[in-house]
């Protein structure tokens, strides 16, 4: 007799992989299919960037939730996955970036994160290395970064150990409601994997789960284009980002400077994505512009991933209005990495205790819905 999971999880991204561990952790039985392996989409190939500020204040109850469990990765995985805490440092080019840090502190305070405020000298005194020119900056201490390429990987090592069936290789080609059960029909195993509750994680291709349920919203997909350096001597401290969104530079700890700035290409069908070579150069320019120092610091590689854009730019999060059991967690908008392991752990509370403390208000899917009534 086919076995019926408690809970199906689509896709073995950060977001897929921590609902798989804490749905096992409050002892449901949880099935993860995954299309490659787990974490080798956006989750795996990101920056690495893990920050609550510069969010909006919709996702900082997950980004305020996700900061405990990032400290707590040893713990919860047998990894930190190299999670540092650097500080993130985000820049203003002018007095109006300045007022409009000075806003987003009293709102991060809000969710009981502190930033601090720094005005021209202070970023000399502290921070030599970054270049001229900047008004101040707002700095929130605990904020950092971590090795992406460990973390989803990571949880799904975590789940399988407490029993979670975690399948790579496994991609889901249609899903059937028979009853009050999800019957998933899988490209390679001609045993459908049933279960009472559906999960859809499925990163840039979260939309087109919905969309078999009804549950339409439009998703589009981006691309953002990363590069790495050579090892350099330790110089950058802080994880460091400037306001309207240009650059952002961190330092691993072994050395390369890691960098992004605008788009690369995706086409999600074929499952590829590529950089561009004039974003790379002109990001390049930006990070020496940032950080003068990195003038004659060699370029390695650049690279770029497939990542799920909603228009308003947050995720859906949430249960599916029309279909009982059935949530989704996609669209992160190319700033999920950080809220991965809290949407893990709300998506396992409203599975199985059918609510979460968690605030998601402003990240349901029906958010579209309203958007498209009132243009009507
Ligand atoms: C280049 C880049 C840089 C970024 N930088 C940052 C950053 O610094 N900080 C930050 O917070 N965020 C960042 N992000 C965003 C972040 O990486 C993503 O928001 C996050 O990883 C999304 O996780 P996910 O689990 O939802 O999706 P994914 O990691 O994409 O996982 C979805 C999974 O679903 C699987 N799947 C899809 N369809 C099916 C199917 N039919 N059957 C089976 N499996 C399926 C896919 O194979 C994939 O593995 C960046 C993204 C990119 C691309």
């Amino acid at each position: 007799m086919t076995k019926i999971f408690d809970i199906a999880v689509i896709g073995g991204g950060l977001a897929g992989c921590s609902t798989a561990l804490h749905a096992r952790i409050k002892g449901a039985s949880v099935v993860l299919l995954e299309r490659g392996r787990c974490g080798t989409q956006a989750s795996g190939v990101n920056y690495g960037g893990v920050r609550q500020q510069g969010r909006h204040s919709a996702e900082l109850p997950l980004a305020r939730r996700s900061r405990s469990i990032w400290s707590n990765l040893e713990t919860l995985i047998g990894s930190d996955c190299e999670f540092t805490v650097t500080g993130h440092v985000k820049l203003a080019r002018n007095d109006a970036d300045m007022a409009e840090l000075a806003v987003h502190r009293t709102v991060l305070r809000d969710h009981g994160i502190h930033a601090e405020l720094l005005g021209a000298s202070d970023i000399r005194r502290r921070f030599p290395y970054i270049g001229p020119g900047y008004a101040g900056a707002s700095l929130c201490a605990e904020d950092g970064h971590a090795n992406p390429r460990l973390v989803a990987p990571g949880f799904a090592r975590a789940a399988r150990a407490l029993g979670a069936d975690i399948r790579e290789q496994s991609q889901v080609e249609a899903i059937h409601v028979l009853g009050d059960i999800f019957s998933v029909t899988l490209a390679n195993d001609p045993a459908p994997v049933k279960a009472r509750q559906l999960v859809n994680t499925a990163g840039a291709w979260g939309a087109s789960i919905a969309a078999l349920f009804g549950d339409c919203v439009n998703e589009a997909v981006m691309a953002p284009n990363m590069c790495v350096t050579e090892p350099i001597a330790p110089l950058i401290g802080p994880n460091l980002g400037v306001c309207g969104g240009g650059i952002y530079i961190r330092q691993t700890a072994h050395g390369s400077v890691i960098f992004g700035s605008g788009l690369g290409t995706a086409d999600r069908d074929a499952l590829s994505a590529r950089p561009i070579a004039d974003v790379t150069r002109d990001a390049a320019a930006a990070a020496i512009a940032m950080v003068p120092q990195l003038a004659n610091v060699l370029l390695l590689r650049s690279w770029t991933g497939i990542e799920g854009r909603m228009d308003d730019g947050l995720p859906v999060v949430g249960p599916s209005p029309n279909t009982a059991g059935l949530f989704h967690a996609f669209g992160f908008s190319g700033h999920g990495f950080q809220l991965g392991p809290a949407v893990g752990a709300v998506l396992a509370e409203l599975c199985i205790d059918g609510h979460s403390p968690t605030s998601l208000h402003g990240l349901s899917i029906t958010r579209f819905n309203r958007a498209a009534n009132t243009h009507v």
